[in-house]
């Protein structure tokens, strides 16, 4: 599975040779000022002969799509807008090496695995992260991804609901638990994000400072995984006692953007389910509601206002925790979720995700100059990467409609598990339990929890597969499997592209092609679910009325596309590189850069074209 590399070598071309000007550099190229004669090479750092980058920062744009940045480029800060001061995502795509057809290799698409990609190099099958959440059939219960009952929850208001995380179910290390091994723990790594998922995933187990968003009170919590002395780290609370949310609430979102820009850029949804999300609203302004509710907080966390937040407190860490002070390298992990919250309600093609890129380019700007100002070398000393943790699918109502008429749509999933039902009856007979699916024991949140559909697998009854087994009428889970799989296939449900076995995919007989890749590396043999039922494109699973306007998930190219940016001056080269590449090939990268061993799971490879000699 990883791509050799001298397959990678060869096979990804650096297109400044052949692409105009324009494609290859923003107008403002010249404007930066270059990070002097190759002050160092991979070559030198790798035999510690030159210093290795002082600080590596990883920042995940939640749901950010890689049309984003092409797409909106020209909205963005120059590279270097003048007065010592930095650009946002020009400056990155400037001074670093922008993989534009950067593609993950994984399913499903969901922010707990994709983050989990990042930094492990590893996938699904074997880093254990196979959903946001997913079926424990023994336990009959859901398990969401960062799950942890070794720890307590640090730093929640009263009334919280917070349960505790870490970052048990990961079973591969990172970049930051390398680094930890590497240094004796003396670097220091640290990560920020509003999702639980995304700090915890992202920095892994010897993270010495993890925070993340409680919309109970607005604050800052974490867990004893991370907060040994169950407290929260200083920065994070005088960042709660600033209070920050509070300040947007009650306050309006009016674009940065003119109408024109809007207009001429982005269109309005056709569906934004109810009366907006958390009371915002349907259209621009959007009006943050003024009480102290869970509500509002959630609906801050749809503004800009939320990724200033996460910025400011990443910039109160970096300067707390000394990252980049001293020559050991430290790590910083940064999520930034707004996009994704923001994403799924308005959809990608939305003035809202217009005007938040790029109030968030400026935001970033400000970020970038900060570090640059504040880290010993400024940004000659960092590595700074840029990514996401998925794409987004285009809203099924907008893309099928006119103008546009594409094949769009969603399918009920209860329709599809009435399908499996009904074939495994018809060829088993009655299941024993009452149940062919995996149910839970108690009803959670007014509805039975069931592993019936859950992210696309559907988990069998233990007790009724091995009832059929034992009593002759199936010869082995592939028999069930099989059986459930024809009738899906064969019910010609419009959206469903196909379903897949456990047993099938574990066998590798899942085809070769870019579908079955993706199978197989979602599928690890103890916590997947017994039938992997994989939408059609542009389809999404779920409800005539469904909670989000759009979502992601899907092995197809709009959520598996996303940017992979890393600026390391003299150590990368700049330029935009259009061959195939994963985010998987981030952390192989940075093992190299910061002289580690990889990951342990480790499937991606360097990104050797961009790295400088
Ligand atoms: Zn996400």
């Amino acid at each position: 599975m990883p791509r050799p590399f001298s397959h990678v070598f060869s096979a990804v071309a650096l297109l400044t040779a052949s692409l105009p000007a324009a494609v290859t550099a923003s107008a403002h190229a010249q404007d930066v000022s270059p990070s002097g004669p190759a002050r160092d090479s991979v070559a030198r750092v790798v035999r510690g002969d030159a210093p290795r980058p002082r600080l590596a920062v990883v920042l995940s744009i939640d749901q950010f799509r890689a049309d984003y940045l092409t797409r909106l480029g020209d909205l963005f800060l120059p590279a270097s807008p003048g007065r010592g001061r930095l650009g946002g995502f020009r400056y990155l795509m400037s001074q670093g090496a922008h993989f534009a057809n950067a593609r993950f290799e994984h399913y499903p698409l969901y922010t707990g695995p994709g983050h989990a990609v990042l930094l492990t190099g590893s996938h699904p099958y074997k880093n254990g992260i196979v959903g946001n959440e997913w079926w424990d059939p023994k336990n009959r219960r859901p398990v969401y991804c960062v799950d942890d009952a070794r720890w307590k929850v640090v730093g929640a208001a009263e009334g919280s609901r917070a349960k505790p995380m870490g970052p048990l179910n990961l079973r591969s290390s990172t970049i930051g638990d390398e680094l930890k091994l590497a240094t004796a723990g003396r670097a220091r790594v640290v990560a920020v994000a509003l999702k639980d998922r995304a700090a915890i995933l992202m920095s892994g187990h010897a993270t010495d400072s993890a925070v993340w968003f409680d919309d109970a009170g607005g604050r800052w919590i974490t867990s004893t995984a991370y907060a040994k002395d169950g407290k929260l780290p200083a920065w994070a609370e005088k960042v709660n006692s600033e209070a920050i949310p509070d300040k947007a609430l009650g306050t309006t979102w009016t674009p940065s953007l003119s109408p024109e820009v809007l207009a001429a850029r982005s269109f309005d949804p056709k569906l934004v389910p109810g009366a907006g999300p958390y009371g915002l609203g349907t259209k621009f302004p959007h009006k943050v509601g003024a009480e102290k509710t869970s509500q509002n907080y959630r609906a801050f966390t749809l503004t800009p206002a939320a990724n200033a937040y996460v910025f400011e407190t990443a910039k109160r860490a970096v300067a707390a925790e000394g990252l980049g002070k001293d020559d050991v390298p430290d790590l910083l992990c940064v999520n930034l979720s707004t996009n994704d919250y923001l994403g799924h309600a308005f959809g990608p093609y939305s003035p809202e995700a217009t005007d938040l890129t790029v109030q968030t380019d400026r935001l970033l700007a400000d970020f970038l100059t900060y570090l640059d100002k504040n880290v010993p070398g400024g940004m000659k000393s960092v590595v700074f990467v840029l990514t996401a943790d998925h794409g987004v699918t285009p809203i099924p109502e907008d893309a099928s409609e006119p103008p546009f008429g594409l094949n769009a749509g969603r399918f009920e999933a209860a329709e599809v598990v009435k399908v499996i039902g009904g074939a495994l009856t018809a060829r088993f007979g009655e299941p024993a339990g009452g149940s062919w699916f995996s149910r839970g024991a108690e009803a959670e949140g007014g509805r039975a929890a069931t592993g019936e559909f859950v992210e696309g697998f559907v988990y069998l009854s233990p007790e009724a597969v091995a009832s059929a087994i034992a009593g002759g009428k199936a010869r082995d889970r592939r028999d069930l499997e099989r059986a459930a799989c024809d009738a899906v296939n064969g019910a010609g449900i419009q959206g469903v592209w196909g379903c897949y076995g456990k047993s099938q995919v574990l066998e590798g007989a899942v085809g070769d092609h870019d579908l079955g890749k993706h199978l197989a590396r979602a599928v690890h043999p103890q916590l997947t679910g017994d039938l992997i039922v994989l939408s059609e494109q542009m389809y999404l699973a779920g409800s005539a009325v469904p909670a989000y306007a759009t979502s992601h998930g899907t092995p197809y190219a709009y959520d598996t596309h996303v940017p992979v940016v890393v600026s390391a001056p003299g150590l990368i080269k700049p330029g935009v590189y259009a061959g195939k590449a994963a985010p998987s090939d981030i952390a192989p990268t940075l093992s190299l850069l910061l002289g580690v061993e990889l990951p342990s799971g480790c499937d991606g490879s360097p990104l050797v074209p961009a790295l400088q000699p």
